[in-house]
């Protein structure tokens, strides 16, 4: 899934544990796994390098797409936090300034710790690269589509975010 929709959804779960930072950053990081085992929509990164034999080898090259796609990743996790940050706040997800990062950096850390990974190909980072590729949707046919990709993911976020709502209201 997208960096937006990872931070908005870490947030909704990191507000379960509005008083404890480290319950709400490890939420945040479940909702991650979670998230990315519904088949969904990807955006594409150009120095993405993939090798559909041996997905350890996979990488991201940092070439002439690098830059652009940088951008693209940032403008994204920005979107992400200017996002969640208003769900937060005005739809009443918290109310502190730490369950909000704590939501945030924990909804978009298992990709960054990917790109950690291709960069170190050490430990820890194996083992988790491993465990995101294990519970990553392999459903590649949103791929095309990417109206219906965003709509669904929009849809995803919505119904995920009334079942917060109405949790944390019982
Ligand atoms: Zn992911």
């Amino acid at each position: 899934m997208i960096l937006t929709s990872h931070a908005i959804i870490g947030v909704a779960a990191a507000s379960a544990f509005p008083s404890h930072p480290a319950l709400a950053f490890s939420a945040a990081v479940a909702s991650h796994y979670i998230m990315d085992a519904i088949p969904h929509w990807d955006y594409k990164l150009l120095s993405s390098k993939e090798d559909a034999d041996a997905p350890l080898n996979n990488d991201i090259v940092v070439g002439k797409n690098f830059l652009s796609d940088f951008k693209k990743v940032f403008i994204d996790a920005l979107l992400g936090s200017i996002a969640s940050s208003f769900l937060f706040y005005f739809f009443g997800f918290g109310h502190s300034m730490l369950i909000l990062i704590a939501g945030i950096s924990g909804g978009i850390i298992p990709d960054i710790l990917q790109f950690v990974y291709f960069k170190f190909r050490k430990e820890p980072f194996k083992s988790l690269y491993i465990f995101h590729l294990f519970t990553h949707s392999r459903y590649k046919k949103l791929k095309q589509h990417i109206v219906a990709g965003i709509s669904l993911q929009i849809l995803t976020i919505s119904l995920i975010l009334l079942l917060a709502k109405y949790l944390m209201s019982m």
